[in-house]
């Protein structure tokens, strides 16, 4: 059985011939392709032969550029500390930068250029590539002048990247004090985080009470960073000419605010079913007053389930098949092609990610498999991306980048085809463990996102006026959380402080990086609700989505699976299909 994964497919090695000459080469396109921009966008002569050229060199650059990072950044996925893969990481990322000025050059030029729509459908390869054109002129609306530009992205290193690095540097070192047994022990903030998964409950609640008292050491200098990286974003956002963060967010997204509105409406009017799980819960633990924050991931079955590699694989081949051929054959092709990193090895980091190489029509996927059925989870939600990558095999690769809501799409997807399996095979005590590891999830990504959107959504509102203290941001997270979960949790046992270490409120280019993990659940589901109503042809209009998530609005992607992304109906459909599993967990 191969456990580790082949990357010779991309290169031998980083002193192979072929890699040295493709680092030559990614230079030479650069310094054509900076050339060209400073002789091809003066004027709008030949617009159509100029944009076929750009469209043309634009990806052979950009296919270069996936493989050498890919293969530089795989290599460190399992060995950090590589030290030509470091090298040539640095070296490659840092010639790209040079072209900063060629693409806000190119993007000004394509953005006034009155006769797009008319040279649009006289070319091939111009139709294909005009959601991208048409991409270019709509954000460069929101690009200021080349000299702005070079200011805003100079000062960023010193403004919400310098901050952002504080914070992180806080957070890495902080230190939790915790009692041990009548000694002072003090432990890393990840270890203690851990924790409130143990089996037991005064662990749970000691290590809650430690974390929450450690924060006072940090709080000011997270809370500066956090005032500084929004006021920053504030600023920037206005600069461009967006109406808000929230704005500049659905439009880097694709997606509109009617869509984002119907989505959260039906979030509303689905608390009370996650409130009445959260009670009962609560009631096993023996609260009556709903639950303590600090009991959310306090395991409430025993049973574990063993699933050794090869049984994992088995499982979900045989699951897959059901779904289509076409799944399970990609994933058995990834199983036994070298295309996946199996077990934790020195080195090796953390979680698991999948890795698409369009440039080879591959992918690669890291595990850090434990043998628990969680991992098989995992496994097939690393396929589900696969898949994706494998339907969007045959399109450019300037149409391959899925907006982060349906991003998650496929691999939810194949996660849910390997659960409702695993659920008709369990036992009882097993069906409960299943179900609570997914209401679990399910609870994270509808109540505790909402209640992080409405955070993040009252700390720009205020932040608009000054700085917000450290208190103010603690009364924030609790109102938030208290609206989000009512009385499913005990309010006097709340997380005041969850803005602190979560790092998604730090990133200045990604706003609300919360809802889009409440779409992908919600979406999917939907999905396999289509699924199951008309299995015989929901999996040919699948594919075709899949293989649409790069070159389409989000409201469009979703019309080739016949979905009204902004029809509140299909979000309650969505819920309805959590509400049933909670409505099981509840009467087990
Ligand atoms: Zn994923």
């Amino acid at each position: 059985m191969q456990s580790d994964w082949s990357l010779k497919e991309l290169y031998e090695s980083f002193e192979g011939e072929a890699f040295k000459e493709d680092v030559k080469k990614i230079e030479t396109l650069i310094f054509k392709l900076k050339n060209w921009a400073d002789d091809h966008t003066i004027s709008y002569d030949h617009a159509k032969e100029k944009l076929e050229e750009y469209i043309e060199l634009i990806m052979e650059l950009t296919s270069l550029h996936e493989k050498l990072m890919a293969f530089t950044s795989l290599t460190l996925s399992i060995d950090s500390k590589n030290e030509a893969a470091n090298k040539y990481d640095a070296v490659i990322e840092e010639k790209m930068s040079e072209l900063a000025g060629t693409y806000a050059k190119v993007s000004t030029w394509i953005g006034g250029m009155k006769e797009l729509e008319e040279v649009l459908p006289t070319s091939q390869l111009l139709r294909e590539h005009a959601f991208y054109l048409r991409e270019i002129v709509r954000e460069q609306k929101h690009i200021l002048s080349e000299k702005e530009e070079d200011i805003i992205a100079k000062m960023q290193m010193n403004g919400s990247s310098a901050w952002s690095t504080y914070k992180n540097l806080l957070i890495a070192t902080h230190k939790v004090s915790i009692n041990e047994g009548g000694e002072k022990k003090e432990m890393p903030l990840t270890e203690v985080l851990n924790l409130a998964h143990h089996k037991d409950k005064e662990t749970r609640k000691k290590a809650y009470r430690a974390e929450i008292e450690s924060y006072k050491k940090i709080e000011e200098g997270v809370a500066a960073a956090l005032n500084a990286i929004k006021g920053e974003v504030i600023t920037v956002c206005k600069m461009r000419g967006y109406a808000s963060p929230l704005q500049m967010t659905l439009e880097r997204s694709n997606m509109d605010q009617e869509t984002l509105d119907a989505m959260l409406k039906a979030v509303r009017e689905s608390l009370p079913i996650f409130r009445k799980y959260l009670r009962k819960k609560a009631e096993r633990l023996g609260y009556i007053n709903g639950l303590p924050f600090y009991e959310l991931f306090a395991p409430i079955v025993e049973k574990e389930m063993h699933f050794p590699y090869e049984e994992g694989k088995n499982f979900i081949l045989k699951n897959f098949k059901s779904f289509t051929s076409d799944l399970s054959e990609f994933a058995k092709k990834a199983m036994d092609s070298g295309w996946i990193d199996v077990f934790p090895k020195h080195g090796k980091s953390g979680g698991a990610f999948c890795y698409m190489l369009h440039n080879i029509g591959e992918c690669r996927i890291m595990l850090n498999y434990g043998n628990a059925f969680s991992d098989v989870i995992t496994l097939a939600h690393e396929l589900g991306h696969g898949f994706h990558d494998q339907c969007l095999n045959g399109e450019s690769i300037l149409n391959i980048d899925s907006p982060m809501p349906l991003a998650e799409t496929a691999s939810t997807f194949c996660e849910t085809i390997v659960k409702k399996a695993a659920l008709e095979e369990a036992d009882e005590e097993e069906t409960l463990a299943i179900l609570e590891m997914e209401i679990g999830d399910y609870t994270q990504l509808v109540v505790d996102i909402y209640s992080r959107f409405l955070f993040e959504s009252e700390v720009f509102k205020r932040r608009e006026n000054g700085p917000l203290s450290a208190e103010e941001l603690k009364g924030i997270m609790l109102e938030a959380q208290k609206e989000a979960y009512g009385d499913g949790l005990d309010p006097d046992y709340l997380h005041p402080y969850m803005w602190t270490w979560k790092p998604h409120y730090y990133y200045a280019d990604s706003n609300f990086y919360n809802f889009p993990y409440t779409f992908g659940l919600l979406f999917a589901k939907g999905l396999y609700a289509m699924y199951e109503k008309d299995k015989a042809n929901f999996p040919k209009a699948y594919e075709k989505f899949l293989s649409s998530t790069g070159k389409k609005t989000i409201q469009d992607a979703a019309k080739e699976v016949n979905i009204d992304v902004r029809s509140v109906d299909f979000w309650r459909s969505s819920l309805k299909i959590l509400e049933k599993d909670i409505n099981k967990f509840i009467a087990l």
